[in-house]
């Protein structure tokens, strides 16, 4: 039997469209069980749209859910938690999106340990984020799996300690940026060697996505991978001798570690 309960998002931004129409096309949660507050009658009308039930303040959100996603910006997290603090009863789960908010201090401002604390990126807006949860004190191994459900409706999602949160920032959370720029710069390179620029993207971005499926898909280890492609005296090698020539790797390596680094100083 299909597990239904009642999802609430604290916060009708972009993440929280991004889910809730994850979670409802995809079957989930039927869009009648999700709820958010009304505040932007544009926003509201974004997510009525779909079938998504809009109610008057945040504190009928959290009465009327069994899951409240909170996903307004982080600096107002502290004062909407103070103020929906006596509406988070037991049974209730809450999941923070916010980003650096650690578990601690939703406890402390929220009032409850039965908390979610999950870390997605920007590609949720087309369903392949990569997310990863850590868990609060009180919450189940109930919770955990249908918090998965719904993350795995946008893309994909793993369990980690919150030691790890400031590095996993600096690596799913800032990397889609750094391929931004890999992608920009093979088509500079199809242009300079000649390809309308048109096509010269399309290659590059293409190329991304099908060597990003091939690790997923394969399962097999990316350098692996990288020898399959590389013939002796061919074409790829000579690539990839420029690209260890200009440290790609270490370069990617030293990107993560100054993206967690500067995380860790935010925090
Ligand atoms: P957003 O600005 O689109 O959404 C925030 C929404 O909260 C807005 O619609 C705003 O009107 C509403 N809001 C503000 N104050 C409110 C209040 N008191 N009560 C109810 N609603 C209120 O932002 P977003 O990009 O959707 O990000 C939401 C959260 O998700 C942030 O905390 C961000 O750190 C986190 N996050 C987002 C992404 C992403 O891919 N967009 C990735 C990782 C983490």
């Amino acid at each position: 039997m299909a597990d239904v309960y009642r999802l609430g998002f604290v916060g009708a931004g972009n993440l929280a469209e991004s889910i809730a129409r994850g979670v409802a096309n995809s079957g989930v949660l039927p869009p009648s069980t999700i709820r958010t507050a009304h505040r932007r009658p544009e926003r509201c009308a974004v997510f009525e749209s779909f079938g998504v039930r809009i109610l008057e303040t945040n504190q009928q959100v959290v009465d009327d859910s069994d899951i409240v996603i909170l996903s307004v910006k982080p600096q107002v997290v502290k004062e909407v938690l103070l103020e929906l603090r006596p509406f988070f009863s037991e049974e209730k789960v809450l999941v923070s999106i916010a980003a650096g908010i650690k578990l601690h201090d939703l406890q402390e401002w929220s009032g409850h340990r039965r908390i979610i604390r999950v870390m997605p990126n920007t590609p949720s807006a087309v369903g392949e984020a990569a997310s990863v949860m850590c868990l609060g004190q009180m919450a189940t191994k109930l919770d955990e799996e249908r918090v998965s459900c719904l993350f795995k409706a946008i893309g994909k999602i793993w369990t980690a300690d919150e030691k790890y949160f400031d590095a996993i920032t600096g690596l799913s959370g800032s990397g889609p940026a750094y391929i931004y720029i890999a992608i920009e710069a093979l088509a500079d390179g199809g242009v300079a060697a000649g390809l309308p620029r048109e096509l010269a993207l399309g290659l590059a971005s293409q190329t991304v996505l099908g060597a990003a499926a091939m690790v997923n898909q394969t399962g097999k280890h990316p350098g692996q991978l990288k020898d399959a492609v590389t013939s002796p005296a061919g074409t790829t090698i000579a690539g990839i001798q420029e690209l260890e020539k200009g440290a790609f790797r270490s370069t990617l390596m030293s990107a993560v570690l100054a993206a967690t680094k500067r995380c860790q100083e935010l925090s």
